[in-house]
């Protein structure tokens, strides 16, 4: 028998709300604790309700509210109090599985999470390359970089897109198919690293033109 059963065949509330320091009349009825009660308007039994404030529940309810515990450790607070025998049933196994399944669930997500940056920091890059590497000439050989970004970019926003906004089975799914090609991905971004950067700045600095103000130098000099 559980703690929930053994506790509820064994204690009224009655005897609970007694055994706490709380008055029951001959009546059965008892001053509130749950509300500020100056006539006795709750009955207690087997179970409570007060006419009060409409508090109402069995034993574990009862102790639950009176200590501010969840239900589980007022049964076995009751449990304890009234020397109730009860079978644990498997703690152990169940605390085991739940870190278990925890750290498994937390492994997942830490790699969900590291595919959605990998992916989204591609998915800048290729908007910048489309940008600039732009071919300005009509028979101008396309950039290499130019191409894949025309290739991968709608591409890349569907994967990111999936990650933001589709059920946990397809992005499960998603990071089964594409967990691999996204490791590697992310090998090629780390390499490219600081190459990539002072490619960027190079090229998404404006050519300097030459400088229409000739030798006066910059209006700045003026004032
Ligand atoms: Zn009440």
């Amino acid at each position: 028998m559980n703690v929930f059963e053994a506790v509820k065949q064994t204690v009224t509330t009655r005897q609970a709300a007694e055994c706490y320091g709380i008055y029951v009349n001959r009546a059965g009825k008892a001053n509130c604790p749950f509300h500020n009660d100056r006539t006795p308007s709750m009955k207690v039994d087997k179970r409570f309700h007060c006419f009060g404030c409409g508090a109402d529940g069995d034993v574990i309810d009862f102790t639950a509210q009176l200590y501010g515990l969840d239900a589980k450790s007022a049964a076995e607070k009751l449990a304890a109090d009234f020397q109730i025998p009860y079978t644990h049933y498997k703690r152990k196994e169940t605390v085991k599985k739940t870190i278990r399944e925890k750290s498994e669930e937390q492994m997942y997500r830490e790699l969900e999470a590291r595919c959605f940056r990998v992916l989204s920091d591609y998915f800048h890059l290729l908007r910048h390359w489309e940008r600039a590497y732009a071919p300005n000439l009509e028979d101008e050989t396309w950039h290499p970089l130019f191409v894949e970004a025309l290739q991968k970019k709608d591409h890349i926003e569907y994967l990111l897109d999936v990650l933001l906004y589709d059920s946990i089975e397809e992005r499960a799914a998603l990071i089964k198919e594409y967990g691999k090609e996204v490791m590697k991905l992310e090998r090629r971004l780390s390499e490219l690293g600081t190459g990539a950067e002072r490619e960027f700045e190079d090229v998404g600095r404006e050519p300097a033109l030459p400088d229409p103000g000739g030798s006066q130098g910059s209006s700045g000099g003026e004032r």
